[in-house]
């Protein structure tokens, strides 16, 4: 089998999407075709227990032009797209989600710019359609909250969506971070980047695969990979208690030397307000030790130096299936 360097590679995680696969592939290709250069679209089984694997197996069949990395277990949307971009050989790689929120026809206008001389090409949802107002609400809220607390300027309203030139997708591939912000990571790496608004559309069949609790874990990542401020917090707690207790402490001595009232009586009006000035201060000593255990836990899991995603199996790559973006080339 001959293998021609594709020009764009397509990536897209995904996680229990039968229903949507065949169509996916469909519109990539007929998005792409009319550019007139060789691609390929690489899916990435995040560990799907529905007939994805062997929709994908028997679509490579097919067309060699889809490529197919299987998990050997659920790692999550972020290492999925990592494992992507790893095993992509394009010039130009585009990351998407699989399905069919993202529309493949942005693809092209993403290449136009980036043969206009941008690294990184990201899409803007300039419209949601579908979205609980929760999820939108929550969303906007933690894009504008990340752009404030990070040193990353982290566009507002982006996802995943995006075009990445070779250059960015090694530089990528050296950073083995576990908790992974592909968003921002693409961002903090620097390079001539430039953003394409698009309309988001509402999921095609099946249900997301980001419930609440994950979608948490994703902001924290977001948050600890990029910001220290959780952690300084605390301190900015410790120097406010600090204060107010020194102003308490005066005043409670002063009273005693001016003989104002009884100052513990005074000061305090009986029980109550010691036991929920303690209550408040454990509480936030509490929270700050959370904090602490946040980052914590993370530096444990860079540590353990685990690798980032397991491979069962890979489907239509040269050199035995190792991932192009972690080899050594001239
Ligand atoms: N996905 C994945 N692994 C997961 C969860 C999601 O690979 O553990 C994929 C999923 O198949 C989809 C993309 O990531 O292509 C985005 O997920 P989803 O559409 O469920 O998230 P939402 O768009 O609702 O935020
Ligand atoms: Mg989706």
């Amino acid at each position: 089998m001959t293998h021609e360097r594709p020009t764009v590679s397509v990536v897209a995680p995904v996680y229990n999407e039968e229903q949507l696969l065949e169509e996916f592939c469909q519109r990539v290709a007929a998005a792409l075709e009319p550019l007139g250069e060789p691609f390929e679209i690489v899916l990435v089984n995040d560990g799907s227990r529905d007939r994805s694997p062997e929709l994908m197996r028997a679509i490579h069949a097919r067309d060699p032009r889809v490529k197919a990395v299987s998990f050997s277990k659920n790692f999550g949307h972020q290492l999925a797209i990592t494992a992507g971009t790893d095993y992509a050989q394009g010039q130009a790689v585009v990351v998407i989600d699989s399905d069919l929120q993202d529309p493949p026809e942005v693809i092209p206008e993403l290449v136009a710019k980036w043969r206009e001389g941008y690294e990184v090409v990201y899409a803007v949802r300039a419209e949601r359609e579908g979205e609980t107002w929760f999820k939108t609400f929550t969303a906007a809220l933690f894009y504008r909250l990340i752009v404030k607390i990070t040193s990353v300027n982290i566009p507002v309203d982006t996802g995943d969506f995006r075009l990445m030139d070779r250059k960015v997708v090694d530089t990528l591939a050296r950073m083995r971070e576990h908790h992974r912000f592909m968003r921002g990571l693409s961002v903090w790496v620097g390079f001539k980047q430039a953003g394409v608004p698009y309309r988001r559309h509402a999921r095609k069949a099946g249900d997301t695969k980001y419930p609440l609790r994950k979608m948490l874990k994703f902001a924290l990542d977001g948050i600890t990979s990029f910001s220290y401020l959780p952690l300084q917090l605390a301190t900015y707690m410790g120097f406010i208690t600090a204060t107010l207790s020194l102003i308490f402490l005066i005043a409670v001595v002063g009273m005693r030397l001016f003989y104002v009232g009884d100052p513990v009586d005074s000061a305090f009006y009986g029980q109550a307000s010691t036991l929920a000035m303690v209550l408040f201060i454990g509480a936030v000593q509490l929270v700050s030790i959370g904090i602490i255990g946040e980052y914590v836990g993370r530096i444990y899991d860079e540590v353990k130096g685990r690798p980032l995603y397991i491979v069962a199996d890979a489907l239509g790559f040269e050199d035995a299936g190792r991932p192009y973006s972690l080899r050594e080339r001239q």
